[in-house]
């Protein structure tokens, strides 16, 4: 198994510590499972807060795994309840760490099965546009039946061409080893952004 421990925060990129190790971001709409991920990721219960209160994380939190590389936490997207003011500082802090980190290897942009938004429709066309290397993470896929899959994987075969997806579930191991493959993957890899 891989240790894990809270590392860092930060509200913007320049407050991060200077740290060459490379780093694997996760983003997503807030509510997409982002928090139970990282737990389930790390089989830790609570080193991610999971919150019943959307949008709290408003931060970039940084997890240390087997001292090698950072799993990064993003502030969720798409929280209506706060100002726009803040919901667009919150965009411009993720793209921000999105075009800037040069630690970062890989995105895992985390979309919740039952309810794909335009939101991670946009996401996906930045980070494409970008050119900034990323899985799609359909989370929480024990909530479908299998036909609700199957329609799902058609919708999303159109909506986001081309992109390698990754199912997650809390409760599959299986589906957690698929994840750490390609985040080993991408950590061995020498390519940058
Ligand atoms: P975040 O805002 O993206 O960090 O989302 P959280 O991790 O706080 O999860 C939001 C809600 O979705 C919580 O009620 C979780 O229990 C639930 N959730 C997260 N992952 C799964 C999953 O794989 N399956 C199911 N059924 N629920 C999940």
């Amino acid at each position: 198994m891989k240790s894990a421990t809270y590392f860092a925060s930060a509200v913007k990129l320049d407050e991060l510590p200077r740290d060459e190790r490379p780093h694997v971001a996760m983003v997503g709409r807030s509510n997409a499972g982002k928090s139970s991920l990282i737990n389930h990721l790390t089989s830790r219960k609570d080193l991610a807060h999971v919150s019943s209160h959307p949008g709290r994380t408003q931060t970039i939190n940084l997890y240390e795994i087997d001292k090698a590389f950072f799993l990064v936490d993003l502030p969720g997207y798409g929280y209506a309840k706060k100002s726009l003011q803040t919901r667009g500082n919150f965009s411009e802090m993720i793209k921000d760490y999105l075009r800037h980190a040069t630690q970062l290897r890989l995105v895992l942009l985390i979309i919740d099965a039952r309810t794909p938004s335009a939101l991670d429709a946009e996401m996906f066309a930045w980070l494409t546009r970008m050119k900034i290397p990323f899985v799609l993470i359909v989370n929480k896929v024990d909530q479908l039946s299998k036909s609700e899959m199957a329609k799902l994987n058609q919708a999303l075969d159109k909506k986001y061409p081309g992109a390698a997806r990754i199912d997650h579930s809390v409760d599959s191991g299986v589906h957690r080893k698929n994840i750490w493959d390609a985040i080993d993957l991408a950590v061995a890899s020498d390519v940058k952004k």
